[in-house]
């Protein structure tokens, strides 16, 4: 089942470093399994993808509970036992997760072996991983059905992973150095003897009992917003997706300041590249003095409905990246991340990373797993130039806008301001968004019907 997402490694991740976290609670081993084979296992199953860098294991468990003899095979094929409460694992991994980055610059590959990736680790991981990029692998003993907004090199089901050294001969012996943690005591030991004689101490209950933190750090929470731009980026294009039907031009403000405010609020932070601006809505809800304000300071016109607007945008900016690669800059106008934009971006943006703004018309109430270097509220971003004073004429240079007039619903493209206003009160346009309603209406019927019949057949979701 997991078999086509597993690909072959990348040249830059064959040889370097792979450290894997593996909660011994989550992914047990199975009955009857020799423990000599874990390690070697493993280390086949990354070798099967060409990854055949130096490998560092750590095993967390509450090692008070696991076996002695289990301990010392882990030990002696070189996996590190790390004791936490089995509630602190999840955050015991992360912080070892963390720590180990700020020590390994990429490129380098990470492995969690747990069930929790996508409820505890995902959200935090995902903004890390959109700053700096690892090769990462999973493995679950439980396979999850969410789409996962964290993109993988590799995931195995536990069981099967484990099967894949059957075929061959020699298990890792010899003395390979390990080592014995105790998490909440901060503590490293050399000797099993030692480390379990620590566990039982007065000692080590105490220091257990203060230290013994369940919650992951979210470090990424704490990410300022509204950077400065960098280097790469401050000449950069930048193209901005404007959703005009959530936020729209404020009653009494000039529709010819749009453009200015929003390079004004850019040039702050240090952006100077040129920027296109596509304005996305329902035009005919629009005055048209408004829409002419706009498009003579170069912001596009795209007209779509509300069914649809979303849809359309993504596929623009699908469109955008193919044509553009990064640096640049990609602005997203709109109060429809969560279920518009993010998930895709979040995903789209742990492999090709992009500099992120967001203007929305009233906060979030929670973060985004979409790391932004700048965020703003769009009444105050349009309050920018007013404080400056905006030369019209000047900003159009920043213009990159082509295509100026567009029709979403018909897929048609004009060049004057009047032709597409014809367009847009022609009957063959009127047909289109018929037709295309009826269309969503036929597919919402649908899929009603499939979800019914798979009801009644008693499948499960
Ligand atoms: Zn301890
Ligand atoms: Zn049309």
């Amino acid at each position: 089942m997991w078999g086509d997402k597993n690909a072959a490694a990348k040249p830059e991740y064959a040889t370097a470093k792979i450290a894997v976290w593996w909660d011994m609670d989550d992914c047990p081993i199975p009955e009857g399994y020799d423990p000599h084979w874990v390690r070697p296992s493993i280390e086949a199953a990354f070798k099967k993808l060409g990854y055949v860098g130096p490998v560092s294991i750590t095993a967390y468990a509450n090692q008070r509970q696991t076996p002695n003899p289990l301990q010392r095979v882990l030990s002696c094929t070189g996996i590190a036992v790390a004791h936490t409460k089995t509630a602190s694992t999840c955050a015991a991994m992360f912080s070892d997760l963390l720590g180990w980055r700020a020590r390994n610059p990429p490129p380098a590959t990470m492995m969690l072996i747990s069930n929790q990736v996508e409820d505890v680790f995902s959200w935090d991981l995902a903004r890390l991983q959109q700053e700096t990029m690892y090769n990462l692998f999973l493995a679950y003993s439980v396979g999850s059905c969410f789409m996962s907004i964290l993109v993988t090199s590799a995931e195995w089901l536990w069981e099967s992973l484990l099967d894949n050294n059957k075929d061959e001969t020699t298990k890792t012996t010899g003395e390979l150095s390990a080592m014995f943690y105790c998490k909440p005591c901060e503590l490293h030991v050399r000797r099993l003897e030692g480390f379990r004689k620590h566990l039982w101490s007065l000692k080590h209950a105490v220091q257990e009992l203060r230290n013994s933190c369940t919650q992951l750090d979210l470090v990424t929470r704490k990410w300022a917003k509204n950077y400065a731009a960098k280097p790469e980026h401050a000449t950069a294009k930048i193209a901005v997706w404007w959703d005009m039907d959530d936020c729209p031009i404020p009653e009494g403000y000039d529709a010819r300041q749009v453009r200015p405010s929003i390079e004004a609020a850019f040039e702050k932070l240090g952006y100077s590249g040129p920027v296109s601006i596509t304005a996305y809505g329902d035009h005919k809800r629009t005055p048209t003095r408004l829409l002419r304000g706009l498009s003579s300071t170069g912001v596009a016109l795209a007209l779509t409905i509300p069914q649809v607007i979303h849809k359309r945008m993504n596929a623009d900016l699908r469109k955008w990246r193919v044509d553009n690669p990064p640096p640049a800059t990609i602005m997203l106008i709109s109060d429809h991340m969560d279920d518009g934009f993010s998930h895709s971006l979040v995903y789209e943006q742990q492999r090709k990373k992009y500099n992120i703004f967001l203007a929305y018309s009233y906060r979030p109430y929670k973060m985004s797993a979409l790391v932004t270097s700048a965020e703003w509220l769009w009444e105050s971003l349009l309050a920018v130039s007013e404080t400056t004073t905006p030369v019209l004429d000047k900003c159009s240079e920043r213009s990159e806008s082509t295509g100026m007039f567009s029709c979403k619903v018909c897929f048609d493209g004009y060049k004057s301001f009047d032709d597409f206003r014809m367009h847009l009160s022609s009957d063959d346009h009127a047909g289109e968004v018929a037709s295309v309603l009826s269309l969503i209406r036929l597919n919402q019927q649908n899929r009603a019907y499939s979800l019914l019949r798979d009801l009644r057949k008693g499948r499960t979701f």
